[in-house]
């Protein structure tokens, strides 16, 4: 691992002096150097250490744009990585075969529990890269992408700060949808807190101060992906069992203004929305949902049944002079369907939103935090010991 960084970082020393920035490119630039310089190094693992100070500079490039002053960049951590040609992993005991050099091979065994059997098994599954780290080893695995199927039914659902509220239209029937995750913003709250009461504690010790603060952040960022990945994953397999496509809203370009309130602002920065899409995104592309996203203007404001266009948000309830009247973000979820449908989003057997044929009273949900979440200790009770 210590020879594969240097090489990473003379890769990125001589790639910056000589304004080189593909991997083909260093390459053909390096490679004959290199060889010497690392004489015991496996030749593809080279390559891979080009790749690797390739993406390096990419970074580096990108924060120059974007006007930051970044420092030289080098690779710190200890670690290696290495294309599938340049190693074996042999699927059933889990033993990887990890050529260094001439002569030299390493052997790791991985501890493989069910959750790495089901990929393991998965024959449809090739290896991708190897990433080796001090204390763990990241297998990547390739997947051809699934055909999509033919939806039978659409949802559509509009991102919430606690929850995703939507239809699901199915025929002619429609019904309201909702997947809550109250918990996500208490938990950012609460750790935001923390944050805030370690800083002040510790304003005398710096170091023990963003080491504390980072335990936090590492774990606020667990408690959410974890919510996230089960809201997402209720949402899919609800899909997948209605044959539906998914309609999210395309968050590109969405700006808020700023607010006088310091603590709304935070909230909606924080607000986890992206990666709550980028989750359903990726996992229906795995298992072959459609998904659609649309432009999100008006959402809020308009009415579905006559297109009139409210000048103000309102508050829980949207109201039209035509008569219309729904929860605001069923309301919004009604318009992502609409223009879904106008741009051209098909369904077996045809759809008709029909507002009379709406149901009002059944609401059908998808993902509720009292029967998902595993219950946690979240560290601020406190036991008073009995005396
Ligand atoms: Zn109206």
């Amino acid at each position: 691992m210590e020879d594969f960084r240097l090489a990473v970082n003379n890769a990125v020393r001589v790639g910056l002096q000589a304004r080189v920035t593909s991997r083909n490119a260093l390459n053909k630039l390096v490679y004959k150097d290199f060889r010497c310089n690392h004489p015991g190094m496996y030749a593809q693992h080279l390559v891979s250490a080009f790749e690797v100070a390739a993406s390096v500079m990419k970074t580096y490039r990108k924060r120059i744009r974007a006007k930051a002053e970044p420092r030289t960049p080098y690779v710190k951590r200890l670690m290696m990585k290495t294309e599938n040609q340049a190693y074996k992993l042999d699927r059933d005991s889990g033993i990887i075969d990890l050529p260094i050099r001439a002569g030299c091979h390493v052997k790791l065994k991985l501890v493989v529990s069910q959750y790495h059997r089901r990929y393991l098994d998965d024959p449809t599954l090739s290896l991708g890269s190897l990433t080796v780290l001090p204390d763990r080893v990241i297998v990547a695995f390739r997947k051809e992408t699934p055909k999509l199927y033919a939806p039978e039914s659409i949802i559509s659902l509009d991102t919430n700060e606690g929850s995703l509220d939507g239809v699901c239209l199915q025929g002619n029937s429609s019904t309201v949808v909702k997947a809550s995750f109250p918990e996500v913003a208490a938990i950012q709250r609460r750790h935001h807190d923390r944050r805030k009461k370690i800083q002040k504690k510790k304003a005398h010790d710096r170091r023990t101060s963003r080491t504390l603060c980072r335990r936090e952040g590492m774990r606020e960022h667990h408690r959410i992906d974890h919510r996230m990945h089960q809201v997402a994953n209720t949402v899919l397999s609800f899909a997948e069992k209605h044959k539906s496509a998914i309609v999210l809203e395309e968050f590109r370009g969405m700006r808020y203004k700023k607010s006088k309130d310091k603590d709304l602002n935070r909230r909606l920065s924080l607000w986890p929305r992206r990666k709550l899409h980028q989750f359903i995104e990726y996992k229906a592309a795995w298992t072959g949902i459609p998904v659609v996203k649309v432009d999100p203007r008006y959402s809020s404001k308009k009415c579905p049944i006559c297109g009139r266009i409210q000048d103000s948000r309102m508050c829980t309830l949207f109201e039209c002079e035509c008569g219309w009247c729904q929860d605001r973000h069923i309301n919004a979820s009604i318009n992502l369907l609409q223009t879904a449908i106008s741009k051209g989003l098909e369904v077996a057997g045809g759809l008709r939103f029909d507002p009379g044929a709406f149901q009002h009273d059944v609401m059908m949900i998808l993902y509720d935090p009292v029967r998902g979440a595993r219950s946690e200790p979240n560290g601020t009770r406190r036991v008073r010991a009995v005396t």
